[in-house]
């Protein structure tokens, strides 16, 4: 496949509205579409302009129209049987088709593993730029251009990009960054069916069969409750103290970069920059320092509790509640204040 040119000088005035490329999987809306739509309303009213949304998928018509209760004018279903699951090609080729008849202005995408495997390849056949996991996105009042802010430098510095030649703008968001559209009762909006010009030659890899991983999903992302562990806990073993506590809260268990490094926790729970941005209600943060690259992916929890014996520990800085103290003794503290059980530390 041939890259398209860029900056030929397009323009830029034929580009309108906001879209989000939404995902399905087993026919299922996945939850990073309605974080995008809550977003993409943001930016399209600061515009002025539409909302669409594009799912692609087979015989899934009930479940797409839902998406008009979040939000959207317009939602647009990508209809045709080689778009039922996903593959590389046959999604690629379904959103260029749409974007080249449709024109939008700006184009978020899940910084998901599907999205991150379309989102560049659709820039490139586009010719214009994409940036890619972004934590923060706004309009910029005197040019109506979209500033997309990411973490840059291992996260020490936050650079702010934009595509000033191109169109569309392109940006991957992390799921779990961004706040959900709100269910409304009543729907709104238009849907449009648009059926690509697809065929098997145009796919390359086959789906034979889709084998489910056994192991416990960890699911970060929608926890209202995450308990997270650090270097603190001194051992894997430290996991089963974080473990209690999460069990008697409900949540979810997280863990520093640190813990994954020495082998003491599997990746899937690590939380930050390069592990799950998550949002919870309460993120319990015990014996984790608090570096920026771990703060990038929890510090928009709405209440962060941290546990440090280091009373300057920079966790502090960002915690609404902070305990110094010791998490083999605190922890097992709450768990009985918790359960009721009779406490004295
Ligand atoms: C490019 C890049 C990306 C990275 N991405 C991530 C990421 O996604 N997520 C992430 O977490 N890190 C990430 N890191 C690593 C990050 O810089 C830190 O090294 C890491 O977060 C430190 O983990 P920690 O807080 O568990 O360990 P430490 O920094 O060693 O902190 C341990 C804390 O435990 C406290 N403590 C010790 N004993 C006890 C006790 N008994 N009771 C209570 N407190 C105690 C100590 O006071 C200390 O504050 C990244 C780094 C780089 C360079």
């Amino acid at each position: 496949m041939e890259r398209a040119k860029v900056n030929q000088g397009i323009d830029l005035s034929a580009y309108e509205d906001v879209w989000v490329l939404g995902e399905q999987r087993e026919g299922k809306i996945q939850p990073v579409t309605i974080e995008l739509m809550g977003e993409g309303r943001k930016l399209a009213d600061q515009l002025q302009k539409k909302l669409a949304v594009v799912i692609p998928g087979y015989k899934i018509e009930s479940e797409v129209e839902k998406l008009l209760h979040y939000g959207a004018d317009i939602v647009y279903y990508m209809s045709h049987p080689l778009l039922s699951s996903f593959s590389t090609d046959g999604y690629t080729s379904a959103f260029v088709q749409l974007i080249q008849k449709k024109k939008p202005e700006i184009v978020l995408v899940g910084a998901t593993s599907i999205g991150r495997d379309i989102g560049p390849r659709i820039a490139a056949r586009l010719g214009t730029g994409l940036t890619a996991d972004c934590t923060k996105l706004e309009i910029d009042a005197e040019d109506g251009k979209i500033l997309q802010t990411r973490p840059a430098f291992g996260g020490n510095l936050m650079a702010t990009i934009v595509c000033p030649k191109n169109r569309p703008q392109m940006s991957t968001v992390r799921p779990g960054v961004m706040e959900k559209a709100i269910h409304q009762e009543t729907a709104a909006g238009t849907m449009e069916t648009f059926i690509p010009d697809l065929s098997e030659n145009d796919i390359r890899a086959k789906l034979v069969e889709i084998i489910k991983e056994e192991k416990k999903q960890v699911n970060l992302t929608d926890a209202r409750i995450i308990v997270s562990g650090g270097r603190g806990l001194k051992s894997a073993e430290g996991f089963h103290l974080i473990q209690e506590l999460a069990d008697v809260l409900g949540a979810e268990v997280g863990s520093s970069r640190a813990c994954v490094e020495a082998g003491w926790i599997d990746a899937s729970h690590q939380v930050g920059q390069t592990g799950t941005t998550v949002r919870p209600d309460i993120y319990i943060a015990c014996g984790i320092s608090g570096a920026i690259q771990h703060l990038a992916g929890m510090n928009e929890s709405k209440y962060i509790v941290a546990i440090n014996k280091d009373p300057e520990a920079p966790i502090f800085g960002i915690c609404d509640y902070g305990i110094v103290g010791d998490l083999n003794d605190v922890i097992p503290a709450m768990i009985a204040k918790l359960t009721q059980k009779e406490v004295s530390i």
